[in-house]
């Protein structure tokens, strides 16, 4: 079709307001995925994501409409995922298209991601649609919501589409809008070849599989092509769109959007946001917006049993293949012994690899609390990143410590303002604005250290509000702070992976907290276990494990034998997540008690 007849659009939602629900109904009314195919939620096809309700990685679909004036469109849906550590990848997706559906759950209205991903289409110069989802739910109130959209988002909802998707109301009409509304994209196929990529992902057998959206000019199977920011060239073996499947065509033109691969090795070779040019051929500049990927979270990952050291590299290195964002580098633990220290770009990311490792490469991990970079400066001007706490120089080879900083946007109904102020203010949180959204529902915003996020944070928003209140950040730059290390000692070792990085205000609440809850987790043994918190050479905190008695033992080998082997089989799935230290068997929750001090 001419380039005039093509859409390229995203869905763009809070999680849970319909966007994968809307995507299945437009590829089913538009006849690319027969009925009979539909699994529910097709562009969601990851385990982990279907589990877990969020979409993680990106995908495209192309559809082919007849639309009310008789023509054939093409529209092209490039799905976003639906999580503030992937905001990278969400703004290169709305970066390759013309428009976006906002879907709001009429029963709910506009909450924190609607507009996290709001600002960033606006970013991106696109034209939006406001549709608003569930008018089949009796709490809908369209009205109320178009209001919310206008005060709040400034938007112009004269024209937003009333929708069900779950009931397939409106859909016809968002096709119609996205036809008459979204622009066609720019015809630049005589210019250069330029292509951005929105997606790309490791295979087994083809190596990478890149989606981009093609710019300006043309590209054609056999090109060799080349990715200007990672400077890697490759030769397409497959070029085709997905309509949603593969489908392999000879070339593809400017505004139109598909896959390449070329036996292209790892995913960081055609890293999402890069542009794809043609080798050899005149230079064009890089399309704009291209980021590093900058871990912000760093965890240690240590095999319970060091002979999986090797196995855990293995598969460390295969998904990093897959994913260009991972990092690790070999840590060395005298408590721990061999691991990884890996960095993230977020807590959602770091359990997505934690899971993968578990679940795919069957290892058997102990990782430690997640601790955010920072920049340690010393008395001679210079400056190290440090994203390990036991690695915090010590205190008298520093001038100061800096730490990351976010803005926290939290929107609530006002019953919660209370509890959600008083949850910033203790993760020393500096209060920023408070708007009214509706009579009802208010927008929170604070700035805070990422460090305070990346603990409970999430949880406890949710658990102080009854799960009603959303929330979105991102990072703002870095400030200095009074932070020292905290460091935790075992039956008189110290115990490198559970020191953390803590104001000097909450240094002494944390230590104690931190003792108590080590006592509740590290089982009893034959001996007495002093637990002590320190800093420097001080002792702020201490606690100690009882031995165990006697006829606590006795108790165990005395009674009936069906008791006998579930107390077996506890002690031994309790095991598969020890690791000694010392004489001291720790179990992995150990490792994690600094985030659940509250
Ligand atoms: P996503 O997180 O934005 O992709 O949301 P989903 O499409 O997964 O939908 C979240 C939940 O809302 C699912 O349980 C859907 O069945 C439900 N849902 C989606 N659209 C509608 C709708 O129009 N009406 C009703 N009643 N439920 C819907
Ligand atoms: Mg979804």
């Amino acid at each position: 079709v001419p380039v005039s007849r093509i859409r390229n659009f995203s869905i763009i939602a809070h999680i849970d307001h319909g966007k994968s629900t809307l995507a299945d109904r437009l590829l089913q009314f538009t006849g690319t995925v027969e009925d009979r195919l539909m699994k529910g939620q097709f562009l969601d096809n990851m385990d982990l994501e279907r589990e877990r309700g969020i979409t993680i990685k990106l995908q495209a679909a192309r559809m082919k409409y007849v639309a009310a004036d008789g023509e054939t469109y093409v529209l092209n849906l490039i799905d976003t995922p639906g999580h503030v550590d992937f905001s990278y990848e969400v703004s290169r997706s709305l970066a390759a298209c013309e428009g976006a559906l906002l879907v709001v759950d009429a029963a709910q209205g506009v909450e924190a991601q609607t507009l996290a991903n709001v600002y960033l289409a606006l970013e991106n110069n696109l034209e939006i649609i406001p549709v608003l989802n569930k008018i089949d739910l009796p709490g809908a109130d369209a009205e109320a919501c178009k209001k919310e959209i206008e005060d709040v988002v400034g938007l112009d909802t004269s024209g937003a589409i009333l929708c069900s998707a779950k009931e397939g109301i409106g859909i016809e009409d968002i096709l119609e809008a996205i036809v008459a509304r979204v622009p066609a994209p720019r015809d630049t196929t005589k210019e250069p070849f330029r292509a951005l990529i929105f997606d790309s992902y490791y295979d087994a057998y083809r190596g990478v599989i890149v989606y981009f959206r093609v710019m300006d000019g043309e590209v054609r199977v056999g090109d060799t092509v080349r990715f200007m920011n990672s400077g890697k060239e490759y030769e397409i073996d497959d070029l085709g769109v997905m309509a949603p499947n593969q489908l392999p065509v000879k070339a593809l033109y400017a505004g139109e959007v598909g896959f390449l691969s070329g036996s292209i090795r790892a995913v960081a070779d055609a890293r999402v946001g890069d542009t794809i040019t043609i080798a050899g051929k005149r230079a064009v500049t890089p399309l704009p917006g291209y980021e590093q990927a900058v871990p912000m979270v760093f965890c240690g990952l240590f095999p319970v049993d060091a002979d999986q050291f090797p196995d855990l590299r293995d598969a460390l290195e295969k998904l990093q293949l897959n994913d260009a964002a991972l990092k690790f580098e070999p840590e060395t633990s005298s408590a721990m012994g061999f691991g990884f220290r890996c960095g993230f770009l977020g807590l959602l990311h770091m359990e997505i690899v934690q899971e993968r490792l578990e679940r795919e490469y069957n290892l058997n991990l102990i990782i430690t609390a997640p601790s955010v970079v920072y920049k340690v400066h010393s008395a001679d001007g210079s400056v190290v990143m440090v994203d390990n706490p036991a690695q915090l120089p010590a205190a008298e080879k520093r001038a100061f410590i800096e730490e990351p900083y976010v803005r926290i946007s939290m929107i609530t109904p006002k019953d919660f303002v209370g509890p959600l102020m008083e949850l910033a203010q203790n993760r020393r949180g500096e209060f920023t604005e408070m708007k009214y959204i509706t009579e009802a529902r208010c927008e929170l915003v604070y700035e805070l250290p990422l460090g305070e996020v990346v603990t409970d944070f999430f949880d406890q928003l949710k658990s102080r509000t009854k799960g009603y209140a959303s929330m979105e950040y991102h990072l703002i730059g870095y400030r200095r702070n009074e932070l020292v290390r905290l460091d935790l000692n075992i039956n008189g070792e110290p115990c490198d992976p559970l020191a953390t990085i803590v104001h000097r205000d909450k240094a002494y609440q944390v230590g104690r907290a931190l003792t108590e809850k080590l006592k509740e987790l590290i089982p009893r043994q034959m001996f007495k276990i002093p637990i002590q918190a320190t800093i420097g050479a001080k002792v702020i905190a201490s606690e100690s494990i009882a031995a165990m008695r006697k006829d606590v033992l006795a108790k165990c080998y005395g009674g009936d034998i069906s008791r006998k082997k579930k107390l077996l089989k506890k002690q031994a799935e309790g095991k598969k997540r020890m690791k000694s230290l010392g004489k001291v068997d720790v179990p992995q929750e150990a490792f994690m008690a600094v985030l659940q001090l509250e």
